[in-house]
């Protein structure tokens, strides 16, 4: 996609998107490294485009966040939820504790049950092989697979993402799941090098993780990803991630949501004191996303994570806000309170959206092309759940 050529102005660049042309790399670069007075023009374009594909629809999922274990090999600088065996806090979730909280989950209308856990524990901590053992399983992916059996036995969609995953993992967890996820973060190897955030997490490495996404293409999962922004990398290699994620979607088309998530520091690690992007930064990228990837992708960023700029979040091209869980903490981010979802409803519509519910499968992915068989039926009944004017947007299959 590279071109080698001076950057564009911007107006030529956001004209030629806006009539279907593509965005190249030199001109995402010089949008990124932009001055600030050309942000509104920016902000409009991009959100020009959503409003094409999208219309004036934002949406969320009602979701319950399920850490079935906290333990993982890796060691990313500004993370807070890994523990190691024995530290306080370390925690596996039991059988019991996941049916009682996807059955209060249902209690509150939550459609979605997110299995969050640290990646491949089992490698790094023999107390932990201990309690897979005494669960039954051999493997932390054979327990997330029964716990997404539980969900779907309540009545509940799982999305499970348990980070790095082999081809035979994933064929095991797609007919219990409505959707997989795995977060690229950043495409560039740098962020692996001596001194940064993923020096010690071998499971961040990009190629890795890039052709675990072109796996879950060729077995046409729904995928979800995203990028962390503000971990070390540069402007640059923000679009880089941006560019690597357009062209797995082109390539398999499954990528069903793109994540713009802001790095956010915690008390207690060693980025604790890292800047934190800021507004505008989020704004840029998320319009910077919405020029590449056209006016369909859906794209999000997570309410909790920039409390004050919703409304600018929403100009810059954003159509959905995530996961949202009326009774369990985000565990990733747990100083980062989800937002009330009237509240959130309110502000979407002093900005002209109507926020709308979805499922943890996007419309458009709903029918055997991407969703198991297995599924359907609990997709049209979870959707039938939904307010009524959202219905026809599932439709039938
Ligand atoms: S961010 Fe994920 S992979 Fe990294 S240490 Fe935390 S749980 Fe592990």
């Amino acid at each position: 996609m590279a071109r080698d050529h001076a950057p564009a102005p911007l107006e030529a660049v956001t004209e030629r998107v806006l009539r279907g042309g593509p965005l190249d790399l030199a001109d995402a670069y010089a949008l990124v490294r932009g001055a600030d007075d050309a942000l509104p023009s920016l902000l409009a374009a991009a959100g020009a485009l959503r409003d094409r594909g999208k219309g004036r629809v934002v949406t969320y999922s009602r979701k319950v966040f399920l850490p079935i274990t906290n333990l993982c090999r890796d060691r990313c600088t500004y993370c807070t939820f890994r523990k190691d065996p024995g530290d306080p806090g370390a925690w596996t979730m039991t059988r019991d504790e996941i049916v009682e909280w996807i059955t209060a989950a249902r209690r509150q209308g939550c459609k979605e049950a997110l299995m969050c856990l640290g990646d491949r524990p089992e490698t790094a901590f023999p107390e932990y092989r201990a309690t897979l053992r005494e669960l039954g399983h051999d493997s932390t992916i054979g327990y997330v697979r029964e716990a997404c059996e539980i969900a779907l036995e309540l009545g509940i969609l799982p999305h499970t993402n348990a980070g790095l995953l082999t081809t035979e993992e994933m064929r095991l967890l797609r007919p219990v799941n409505a959707s997989l996820g795995l977060m690229l973060e950043n495409v560039s190897p740098r962020l692996r090098a001596a001194g940064m955030p993923h020096q010690y997490a071998p499971d961040k490495e990009p190629a890795r993780r890039v052709a675990m996404m072109s796996e879950a293409g060729r077995q046409r999962i729904p995928f979800t990803t995203g990028i962390l922004i503000g971990i070390g990398e540069t402007p640059e290699e923000r679009v880089d991630s941006l560019f690597a994620i357009a062209d797995l979607h082109a390539t398999y088309g499954h990528i069903q949501e793109v994540i713009i998530q802001n790095f956010r520091g915690k008390l207690g690690t060693p980025m604790a004191d890292a800047t934190e992007p800021t507004a505008v930064d989020m704004a840029r990228t998320v319009a910077i996303a919405r020029l590449l990837l056209g006016p369909d992708v859906n794209i999000q960023a997570p309410p909790n994570l920039s409390p004050d700029a919703h409304r600018l979040l929403l100009r810059a091209g954003i159509n959905d806000w995530g996961g949202i869980s009326p009774i369990s903490r985000d565990y990733v981010n747990p100083e980062a309170a989800w937002p009330m979802i009237p509240a959130l409803a309110r502000t979407c519509a002093e900005e002209g959206f109507t926020l709308r519910e979805r499922l943890a499968i996007y419309p458009e992915y709903v029918g055997p092309r991407f969703l198991d068989p297995a599924l359907a039926g609990l997709v049209d009944r979870l959707a039938a759940g939904i307010h009524t004017e959202d219905v026809h947007a599932y439709g039938a299959h």
